[in-house]
């Protein structure tokens, strides 16, 4: 039997603020949304997407977002690392740039206008603003970071110098899916599977042809359970050694509310179940005890999904909007 095929869950863990304006008089209530997401349900922020991943012995990946805890107090930092590390889950760097001009004492030189890509600043730039995350994720209790995602994907070629110079071996900054990431490396179309850049080794968002032949990446809030389901099998019968599922700390609520989300909730449900039931075939990881030597595999067929698979998220689209 072939060894499990790695799965990569990982949580994009950010705060906004619903716009630029009155940031302090919004950050309070958005800050509850986004971490706890409190209902007479539970609450479905980072709690519920902790425990069911405990429920289901899952290992989870990470990236928190620290820019925002620069504008205002590590303190609520502090909260979040807490959160995930408390329940044994592993806390990575993911930035989100468009909150430098909102910090003061600006963290690089210039802050004249708000740059929303990590692609639009410089190699010395980035490697400032990677490092200042890592030190500020440090202060909250992470002695080490390996693993990187860019805010929206929006790496290029300058971000593998600035990780390489900062330290950083891991990256998952590549979404074949979306024309600002990374969008000035070669061969982007081919760089479907792990690769190394400047010495970091990049894990790509993994992509799926849907049922109806379109790209689309395995994200928990945008494709159905069986498109998930679908790509992994896919993925597993291809022989490629690593898959990455992307999710946010804020899609297992109803947007703009803490109201939950049914559709979703159910589908990381059952998307947890089936990979604790499965684990002969997937192996979920973190970026931590992983040296990358092995994720590289030969070939990169795009794993393909059923037009029932598709139609079933049509599906799910259309109740949602009800
Ligand atoms: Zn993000």
């Amino acid at each position: 039997m072939r060894a499990p095929l790695t799965v990569y869950l990982t949580f994009d863990v950010e705060v906004w603020c619903n716009g630029w304006s009155d940031l302090d008089a919004k950050f309070p209530a958005s800050f509850e949304r986004y971490v706890y997401g409190r209902s007479k349900d539970g609450d479905y922020a980072l709690p519920k997407t902790l425990e069911i991943l405990g429920r289901n012995a899952l290992r989870g990946v990470f990236f928190v977002e620290p820019l925002f805890a620069a504008r205002f107090g590590q303190r609520y930092l502090d909260i979040i690392v807490g959160m995930i590390h408390g329940q044994g889950q592993e806390v990575q760097l993911h930035l989100h740039p468009e909150w430098t001009d909102e910090i003061r004492p600006a963290l690089i030189a210039d802050v004249s206008k708000k740059r929303q890509h990590l692609s639009y600043y410089t190699r010395e730039e980035q490697a400032a603003l990677i490092g200042h995350g890592v030190a500020m994720l440090g202060k909250s209790g992470c002695s080490r970071i390996d693993a990187f995602r860019a805010g929206s994907f929006a790496a290029n070629r300058a971000t593998y110098e600035a990780l390489a110079q900062v330290g950083l071996k891991h990256d998952s900054s590549f979404d074949v899916c979306l024309p600002i990431s990374s969008a000035d490396l070669d061969e982007r179309a081919a760089l479907l599977r792990p690769f190394v850049r400047e010495g970091v080794r990049v894990h790509p968002m993994s992509v799926f042809r849907d049922g109806f032949g379109r790209l689309r990446h395995a994200q928990v809030g945008a494709c159905s359970f069986m498109e998930l389901r679908q790509g992994l099998e896919a993925a597993y019968a291809a022989g490629l050694g690593e898959y990455v599922v992307l999710s946010h700390n804020f899609e297992m609520l109803e947007p703009g509310s803490c109201v939950p989300d049914r559709v979703v909730m159910n589908r990381f449900s059952k998307l947890c179940a089936f990979l604790a039931r499965e684990r002969g075939r997937f192996r979920t990881a973190g970026f931590a005890d992983e040296d990358g030597e092995d994720a590289i595999t030969a070939g990169s067929p795009i794993p393909k999904v059923s037009a029932w698979a598709t139609g079933v998220r049509y599906l799910e689209q259309a109740w949602r909007r009800l």
